[in-house]
């Protein structure tokens, strides 16, 4: 006899897990949101909180975070616990003439997929940022990018959820799960919950889940690690970044960045993160390092040497404190959004740098495909299938 009985049993309380959890009680069906540990326990409380467009590919990658981009204003309102959400647009920056000719293509190509963006010359950048390097040759704006509070955002879609009913079911390991009845009986290290439906949210845990139903998930840990600023004054007022961070996230071919060794070794492309306490965060790399989330010397070296390239005046701000997480990453840097061979078993993992941005749009597909609506937009590029794997 199991403790709970609910249609839909959502395994992993990150961002993921939690919008998925508030879309399906929003939408009337019973839930329980299950996690080993507390809520943002994983790498939904270890990221920045960049809601953006402008480091999606042209096609389906930008649409499909554009809707979900569309979707905060109103879940800021929604949502009773504080979010932070802003929208000051972002700023890319170029370093040479080659990333300009590369920007003004890629600028083109997003435009004609409908995203605001749009190139700025030296004087523009200097106009918007004054306490950027003088030497950068130009920069691409995309006017709707936004950030928030990422543990804020998860917090608020699972209290949410639980005001429309939900169960938070937390501090408790998922260890098997069992089919059963047309249905499936979740057994965790506290308590049993009979479900209609299961939701994988695990993040980069997701393999492990998809196991216990004869499911091979190709999802890996891709280690990212920030630094934290003391508070001083407004070194800049919205998101900048890189646009060699496209190159970083998309390991481009032909096109290398003129960076040191360790820079290039640990993937770090610069991104810089206002807060609303006139702190700032410092980011990022990119490696494969499995689970480990320790802060790494180097990379805090590589991440400060590649800040001070784009703002010098940072050479004189103390870091507070570091921090690492975990990307799940798949080998086409897309989430996987899906039903699988396994009726009733839904994937809502693998979403590499982009969950926080994607969660509201995850949460509300996976809601819509348990209901049997019709959904937003065709997503089949998100289907677990594409991978061709067996169960
Ligand atoms: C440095 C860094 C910066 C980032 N910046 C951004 C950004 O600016 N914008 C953006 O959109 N994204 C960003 N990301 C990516 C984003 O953080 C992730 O895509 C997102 O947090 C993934 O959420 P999730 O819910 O899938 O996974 P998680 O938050 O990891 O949640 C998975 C949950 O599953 C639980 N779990 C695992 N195993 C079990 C089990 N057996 N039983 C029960 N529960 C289990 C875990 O405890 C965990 O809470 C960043 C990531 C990093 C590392």
């Amino acid at each position: 006899m199991a403790d709970w009985t609910v249609d839909v049993a959502v395994i992993g309380a990150g961002v993921i897990g939690s919008a998925t959890a508030y879309f399906n009680a929003k939408a009337g069906a019973s839930v329980a949101l299950i996690d080993s540990g507390d809520l943002a326990e994983g790498t939904s409380s270890k990221s920045d909180g960049n809601i953006l467009v402008c480091d999606k590919l042209p096609g389906f990658d930008c649409v499909f975070a554009k809707a979900s981009q569309d979707m905060f204003q109103q879940l800021s309102q929604e949502l009773e616990y504080p979010i932070e959400w802003r929208q000051k647009g972002s700023l890319f920056l170029m370093e040479t003439d080659e990333e300009m000719e590369i920007a003004k293509k890629f600028c083109d190509d997003m435009v004609a997929c409908g995203i605001p963006m749009r190139m700025m010359d030296h004087k523009e950048i200097m106009d918007d940022e004054p306490l950027l390097a003088d030497d950068l040759p130009g920069g691409l704006e995309t006017a709707c990018d936004g950030s928030l509070y990422p543990i804020g955002l998860c917090y608020g879609l699972a209290f949410q959820a639980r005001k429309l009913g939900a169960q938070l079911l937390l501090h408790r390991a998922v260890t098997s799960i069992d089919r059963q009845d047309g249905g499936f009986v979740v057994h965790t290290t506290n308590g049993d919950i009979a479900a209609k439906n299961v939701v994988n949210c695990a993040g980069v845990w997701a393999p492990v889940i998809g196991k216990m139903v004869g499911l091979d998930i190709p999802i890996q840990a891709r280690q990212g690690q920030i630094l934290v600023s003391e508070q001083t004054f407004r070194v800049g007022r919205r998101k900048v970044h890189e646009f060699g961070y496209l190159m970083a996230k998309f390991q481009t071919d032909g096109y290398t960045r003129p960076v040191s060794e360790a820079v290039s070794r640990n993937g770090v492309a610069f991104v810089f993160e206002p807060t609303d306490s006139n702190n700032f965060l410092i980011g990022s790399s990119r490696r494969f390092a499995g689970e480990d989330i320790s802060s790494d010397i180097e990379v805090m070296q590589a991440i400060a040497e590649r800040a001070i390239r784009f703002f010098p005046i940072l050479r004189d701000i103390k870091v507070i404190r570091a921090y690492s997480g975990v990307r799940p990453f798949t080998p086409d840097h897309m989430p996987i959004v899906s039903d699988t061979p396994v009726p009733g078993f839904y994937i809502a993992a693998g979403h590499e740098g982009d969950g926080i941005g994607l969660s509201p749009i995850t949460g509300k597909m996976i809601a819509d495909m348990i209901a049997g609506n019709e959904l937003l937009m065709d997503i089949s590029p998100l289907s677990y299938s594409r991978f061709g794997l067996q169960s």
